[in-house]
């Protein structure tokens, strides 16, 4: 039924099977875009392109990495359906993306080892060590040459604290490091990029135990048997009110069917 997991996929399973089943599964293709994935995308992109032109030795100018995020927009735009929050235009986020960018480029930035660095790793039962039989599959945005990895999130409003500390991306990926390094990562930075009014970057530093990993993986286990078992629960909560399943689920399709009025969104979109 399925060949890997993610940590995006096991946390899509936990927010709500069903939206789970509709994508991994049904394979069914989103009817729209949402803003804040869109931009995401695009923003990591275009970092991913200025980080690979610093390991390569290359100068780059503030004006050629706002000529990458403008076609990297243009071509996600010509392709997907974008579906914007009430108060926000395309012009806004483009004026967002831009001054993010031009603060980010400001920043000093440390010796980097590699970007958008692939990894596949295997799932173990934590209680018997045996293979779970499937891989865990990620991409880590950034690594640098002393061991610290840098994960890229943008979002409306500032991440917090323990936010970051609990976050099951970071955990899978210092699991990941861990066993591809047979160290620990030296620590987790999470860099965010704040869509506000006033667009700042704050930097998180976080780390992970052994205890966490272990965690993780009773988590991804207890995924990977729901999967297995075809059970797939729907689970209302904020983010129905941007599911891009919404119209086929049968716990909101009503919804949608009477009020025939775009989604309104969450607070805080992180990609
Ligand atoms: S509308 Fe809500 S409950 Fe239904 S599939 Fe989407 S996220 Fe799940």
């Amino acid at each position: 039924m399925i060949d890997h997991l993610s940590s995006s996929q096991i946390n899509l399973y936990l927010q709500c099977g069903l939206k789970y089943k509709y994508q991994y599964i049904d394979l069914i293709p989103k009817s729209f875009t949402v803003s804040a994935l869109a931009f995401g995308g695009v923003f990591h992109s275009t970092l991913d392109w200025f980080h690979k032109r610093m390991i390569q030795g290359k100068s780059t100018t503030l004006e050629n990495l706002y000529q990458i995020f403008d076609v990297d927009w243009y071509t996600l735009r010509m392709d997907a359906n974008i579906r914007y929050k009430p108060d926000e235009t395309e012009d806004q986020l483009i004026t967002m993306g831009r001054e993010l960018l031009s603060r980010y480029f400001q920043e000093k930035h440390k010796q980097i080892k590699g970007c958008e660095v692939p990894f596949t790793v295997p799932l173990y039962a934590p209680d018997n060590g045996h293979e779970l039989g499937i891989a865990l599959e990620g991409y880590f945005d950034l690594i640098e040459t002393d061991g610290t990895i840098v994960e890229f999130k943008t979002s409306a409003v500032s991440l917090n604290m323990s936010d970051i500390d609990t976050r099951l991306q970071l955990t899978a990926y210092s699991y990941a490091y861990q066993i591809l390094n047979r160290n620990p990562p030296k620590q987790i930075r999470v860099v965010n990029f704040v869509k506000a009014k006033k667009p700042k970057i704050i930097s998180i530093e976080t780390s992970r135990d052994r205890n966490d990993s272990v965690g993780f993986l009773y988590t991804a286990q207890e995924v990977l048997h729901g999967i297995q078992s075809k059970v797939f629960p729907p689970r209302l909560g904020f983010w129905c009110k941007e599911c891009e399943y919404a119209s086929l689920c049968p716990l909101w399709k009503h919804k949608v069917a009477a009020t025939q009025k775009e989604p309104v969104y969450a607070e805080a979109n992180v990609q």
